[in-house]
This record gives C-alpha cells, sequence and structure tokens, in this order.
C-alpha cells in the first residue's frame, strides 16, 4: 500500500494550550423550540470549554444573512447576539451544515464566529481529528448528494439569495416538508460511508473524524487506528432530552493525551420541555 497524501490545502486549527475543547452539531434551533434554545444559551454562557466547534445545522434553516436587518429575523438576532458574546469569551468555530449553508460574512460579523471550511483538521495535543459536518459522507444518498452539489455551487446561490426574503421563506418552508416526507418514506437513512471516511482521514493525515449529520451518535471503529465519532442532535422536547455535548479534556495532572466524554446534559443546563 502506498504512503497516504496528506492534502495540504486543509485548514488546520492549533489547539496547542487547550485543555478542554467542545463540540455539537445539529441543534436545528428555531424558534418553534424555544427549550432546544434556552438550554443552548444556557450552555453558552457556562461552559468551562477553551474553544466550542459547532459542526453544522446549528439553524433549523438559514435562508440569507439579511434576515438578521430584517423585523422577521429576531429569532436569527437573538442566537448571533448570544454567540457574540460567548465569542468575546471564547472562540467559536463554526462549520456550516446542509440546513444553514448559506450562513456568510454577515452571519459571521454578527455572531463572532471563526468560519471553517469542511473538512478541515484540529491539532490537539498530538491528535489529528478532522472535523466535518458529515453530508458530504452520505454518499449512499443519491438524491441528496446531487442536490448538495447544485446548491453548493456559487451560481446556485446568487440567484436564490437575489430572490426576495419573504419567497426565500417560503421555499425554505416548502423544501422542508419535502424532505420530512421523502425521509419518511425511506425505510433506511443514509449513513455515513465508511470508506469515504477512511480515505478522507488518509487524505488529511487524521486518525479521528469528528461529524454530525446523522443525529446517531455513536463511535465507530474504522480499522487501522482510524475511528469516527459523531455527535448527536438536540431536541429539548423529546423523550428523553437530547442535548448533548462532545466534551475533549486534559484532567488537572496533565494526563496526555486527553480524555472524551459525551454529557447530556452539560453540568448546569437543566432541560425544561414546552
Ligand atoms: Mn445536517
Amino acid at each position: 500500500m502506498s504512503a497516504p497524501v496528506v492534502d495540504t490545502a486543509l485548514t488546520v486549527i492549533n489547539g496547542q494550550g487547550w485543555s478542554c475543547v467542545d463540540f455539537v452539531s445539529d441543534l436545528h434551533l428555531q424558534v418553534s423550540e424555544p427549550a432546544t434554545w434556552r438550554a443552548f444559551a444556557s450552555y453558552l454562557h457556562q461552559t468551562p470549554a477553551q474553544a466550542l466547534f459547532v459542526l453544522g445545522d446549528l439553524f433549523e434553516v438559514w435562508v440569507g444573512d439579511d434576515v438578521l436587518g430584517d423585523p422577521s429575523g429576531d429569532f436569527e438576532r437573538e442566537v448571533c447576539d448570544a454567540l457574540a458574546q460567548a465569542a468575546s469569551r471564547i472562540p467559536i468555530y463554526w462549520l456550516a451544515g446542509n440546513r444553514d449553508f448559506l450562513t456568510g460574512d454577515g452571519f459571521a460579523r454578527a455572531s463572532g464566529a471563526r468560519v471553517l471550511s469542511d473538512p478541515c483538521v484540529l491539532h490537539l495535543m498530538g491528535q489529528d481529528c478532522l472535523l466535518s459536518h458529515g453530508d458530504a459522507l452520505c454518499l449512499s444518498d443519491h438524491e441528496y448528494m446531487a442536490f448538495r452539489q447544485q446548491v453548493r455551487q456559487a451560481a446556485w446561490q446568487q440567484a436564490f439569495l437575489a430572490r426576495p426574503l419573504v419567497e426565500r421563506q417560503a421555499l425554505a418552508r416548502q423544501m422542508r416538508e419535502q424532505s420530512q416526507s421523502r425521509q419518511q418514506a425511506m425505510s433506511e437513512h443514509a449513513d455515513v460511508d465508511a470508506s469515504q471516511a477512511r480515505w478522507w482521514l488518509q487524505n488529511a493525515g487524521a486518525r479521528r473524524l469528528i461529524h454530525g449529520h446523522t443525529h446517531r451518535p455513536a463511535d465507530h471503529d474504522l480499522g487501522g487506528g482510524m475511528s469516527r465519532m459523531v455527535l448527536s442532535d438536540w431536541c429539548a422536547n423529546a423523550q428523553p432530552p437530547r442535548a448533548q455535548v462532545l466534551r475533549w479534556s486534559v484532567d488537572a495532572s496533565g494526563g496526555a493525551p486527553g480524555s472524551w466524554q459525551r454529557l447530556n446534559p452539560p453540568a448546569g443546563i437543566t432541560l425544561k420541555r414546552t
């Protein structure tokens, strides 16, 4: 077997010096789910992490940054303000998901989030982790892969963003309903393709992939010393409620290389259903 080719074009975040780092994804924040938002807002205030990585789909939908300047954007402004407040304390890294891929410079300015490309590498105490939302790895969902390719094109995005905001909001609702009925019709939801995940890791020179999107939190062994950690989605109204944070931390004794914990919910967060 030839040596893996390391893709030097990948962004590398240097986490040297951090001893506690949090990862979340798929909160699907929306005005109709206030309990989930309250839990996350309270988490943002309290987390002891020195850096937070949001790996996509923080928002249920994002139809363009101009929502922040529109009377209909109260909820989006509130979330961005809370992110900005937290970002003045710790760096918040942002990787867009399939729901909020239209977050742009306006969102980054309003939230203080540092925008990452998907995938990218995080270097933690001698471990290289590859971070992704995960949707680009679900190869068996051909229909979604074709859709993804279309909507990630600059020309498609320019044309979409040129439509009036109300029209985009209506379209997003329509697309969401279609995607929900499609998911109900599917016997099994697409999952991450293991060989593609291994290929990505080899290409990046990393051993651990961390991603969300599939809403199937688990740790998978990919063989060859490689693994894949899947984040949970959040839903405060589910039974039991889901508000899971994946935390990497080094204990006070400095015992390298750090340990991983899944906190559901993280300490200090009470989940009140609505
Ligand atoms: Mn997703």
